[in-house]
C-alpha cells in the first residue's frame, strides 16, 4: 500500500487535505508533529508499504516541521515533501528547501492548488 502522510497538528486542516486526497487512491496517514510522522512513516515502512508523499505544517508542538524534513531526509532522500506555510513563514522556505522539502503551498490553499502540486510531485 503506498501511503500520504499528512502532518499538521490542526485536526481541521488534516480532515480538509485527506478529503482532497482521498479520491487520489491513496491510503492517508495523518500525524500531529514531526515525532509522531517520524514513527508512524517507520512503522509503515517496516510493515513493507511505501509512502508516497509527506504533506508537512511548520508549526508544530513537540517537533516542527523543519526539524521533520532534516530527520526524515536522513533515511529516505526521494519521498517527496510539501510544506504547508503560511504567507509570513515564505523565509522559512529556503531552509526547509536546504534540508529537502520539496516543494511548499501557502495556506489557506484551494483544494485544487493541493492536487496540482501532489501530481506534479508524485510520479
Ligand atoms: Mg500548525
Amino acid at each position: 500500500m503506498k501511503y500520504i502522510m499528512v502532518i499538521d497538528d490542526s485536526v481541521t486542516i488534516r480532515s480538509t487535505i485527506k478529503l482532497v486526497v482521498k479520491n487520489l487512491g491513496y491510503a492517508v496517514m495523518e500525524a500531529e508533529n514531526g515525532q509522531d510522522a517520524l514513527d508512524k512513516t517507520a512503522k509503515i515502512t517496516n510493515s513493507g508499504d511505501d509512502i508516497a508523499l509527506c504533506i508537512v505544517d511548520v508549526n508544530m508542538p513537540v517537533m516542527d516541521g523543519i526539524k521533520f524534513v532534516g530527520e526524515f531526509r536522513k533515511t529516505d532522500q526521494f519521498t517527496p515533501i510539501i510544506m504547508l506555510t503560511t504567507e509570513s513563514q515564505e523565509s522559512l522556505i529556503d531552509e526547509a528547501k536546504r534540508l529537502g522539502a520539496s516543494g511548499w503551498i501557502i495556506k489557506p490553499f484551494q483544494p485544487n492548488k493541493l492536487i496540482e502540486t501532489i501530481k506534479k510531485l508524485v510520479k
